[in-house]
């Protein structure tokens, strides 16, 4: 990722000629997702009796057939001119900033502005900037110089300008593309006997939108955890976003929500700036994660609809701050609100933990943990386990322990009560015994008063771990308990 550039709106023009004016060439701006929607309603049919609106169409399907780019139909008429018209000069860029659709038609001016010499069709081309080393389209809009006389035909070029191969290069501009004249292509400056999309032309589209690009993409679980680094021979954003030049290391991941969701998802790293980008599976409307609450770890906090997701797992080019740009990180993602607690360890020194995910936390709620409250607040203790994906579905054992400053130890039981506890493993307590679930949820306390409840000045630190009947000794908990005082 990169920071963010100065400038917000960029206008281009690109046209075609009618007589004379390496491989293929971007305008340098695409449309995230690979795919756009044209307002195509042009009045009127060629000489030939075909309309030009059936031949603006086919054209556009040309492009979705034969690339990973997909041009989308809408019939309503739309004035390709609304929101643009005309400047100072009278020529070049039309005045104003659109309105944020793309549509096509025969006009007599650029919206107000003079064509040019020879100039067939311009296409209006809105950018805004990106931060993942390309700009983004926003608006095309497509005008065929009426004062030609148009046909539609194939073969050579006649007096008539052939209405379908114009229309195909224009869409070429529109999708980002921009002329080519060293190779045999409907991308060439001026207007030939070229009808037809060049492997050229399919070969620019393609590495512009193919996605999401030759990255390894590995799998991530809600419930879980992934400990791994950004490293040089990883992939870059430029190899996984075609048109990109954006060199920063990226680890991609691949999730599925089956239902609407939220999700918290945290990346953090005391070796490089974090940096999280969520994306559809097509790499499209990317939302990009960065600095949170100020500080340099990036946390996703927020309701998905259900579908299938890319997460990237990001940094900069050029760290502004936040240590540098490779080294470990953890990212940690859940579907629930609750904050995470520190890495698992096991109450028996030789047992074997793999990185498992457990949080928790208190609150008066639900939404916002907190680790002091008053006497008189009603405070929701709650916490959830996922336990190695080996041992979910077998017996086992879950455990809450509470401890407080005065040096009193509680479990709670099966039954709901809180019981004292010795210390000592043997006299440990199971809140739930039976199958492990793949998220154990467990309520610590519901509405605790901590003033009637004699707590008033007491430091509560609340463990929750759990065991397999196997190896009902070896207790899995979080080394960081939730911590939580109650004021007098
Ligand atoms: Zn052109």
């Amino acid at each position: 990722m990169r920071l963010p550039p100065y400038k917000l709106l960029f206008l281009t023009l690109s046209c075609c000629a009618a007589t004379a004016v390496m491989a293929f060439n971007f305008l340098g701006a695409k449309w995230s997702g690979g795919r756009t929607t044209f307002h195509v309603a042009i009045p009127g049919v060629a000489p030939t009796g075909q309309s030009w609106s059936s031949a603006f169409v086919g054209a556009m399907a040309q492009w979705t057939a034969l690339t990973d780019f997909t041009f989308e139909v809408n019939s309503t008429p739309l004035d390709p001119c609304v929101g643009y018209g005309r400047n100072s000069r009278g020529l070049g860029f039309p005045a104003g900033n659109g309105d944020a659709r793309n549509s096509a038609d025969f006009g007599t001016t650029v919206c107000g502005n003079e064509f040019g010499d020879n100039v067939l069709a311009i296409t209006l081309t809105l950018t805004a900037p990106g931060t993942l080393g390309f700009d983004y389209l926003r608006q095309t809009d497509i005008i065929f110089n009426s004062k030609f006389s148009w046909d539609i035909y194939s073969g050579p070029s006649r007096s008539a300008k052939d209405f379908g191969r114009v229309a195909l290069h224009e869409l070429g501009h529109a999708l980002g593309l921009a002329h080519e004249n060293q190779l045999a292509s409907i991308m060439a400056s001026s207007v030939g006997d070229i009808t037809t999309l060049q492997p050229d032309d399919l070969a620019a589209a393609s590495s512009l939108y193919t996605a999401p690009g030759n990255c390894y993409i590995a799998a991530i679980k809600l419930n879980s955890r992934v400990d791994d680094a950004l490293q040089s021979g990883d992939c870059r954003i430029m190899d996984l976003y075609g048109g990109s030049d954006d060199t920063s290391y990226v680890d991609v991941y691949k999730f599925r929500l089956e239902q609407d969701s939220y999700v918290n998802i945290q990346m953090q790293s005391t070796a490089l700036d974090s940096v999280l980008i969520i994306t559809d599976a097509s790499l499209g409307d990317p939302l990009i994660f960065d600095d949170f609450n100020g500080a340099c770890d990036a946390r996703v906090a927020q309701s998905l609809r259900a579908g299938d997701y890319l997460l990237l797992a990001n940094t900069y080019v050029v760290p502004e701050k936040c240590a540098g740009n490779v080294g470990n990180y953890l990212i940690t993602m859940t579907d629930s609100t609750l904050p995470i607690l520190g890495a698992v360890i096991n109450t028996n020194a030789s047992a074997q933990v793999t990185p498992m995910l457990f949080s928790g936390g208190a609150s008066v709620d639900g939404v916002n943990y907190r680790s002091s409250f008053s006497a008189q607040e009603l405070i929701d203790v709650k916490a959830q386990i996922a336990p190695v994906p080996a041992h979910v579905g077998l017996p086992g054992s879950t455990y809450v322990l509470a401890t407080l400053s005065n040096g009193a130890q509680y479990v709670k039981n099966s039954a709901g009560s809180f019981v004292p506890f010795s210390g000592r493993l043997a006299d440990m307590v199971a809140y739930r015994q039976g199958t492990l679930a793949a998220l154990e949820k467990i309520t610590v306390v519901e509405d605790l008063k901590g003033g009637s409840a004699g707590l008033a000045g007491q430091e509560i630190r609340v463990y929750v771990g759990y065991a397999p009947a196997s190896a009902p000794n070896d207790i899995y908990y979080s080394s960081v308990p939730i911590r939580f005082s109650i004021t007098r």
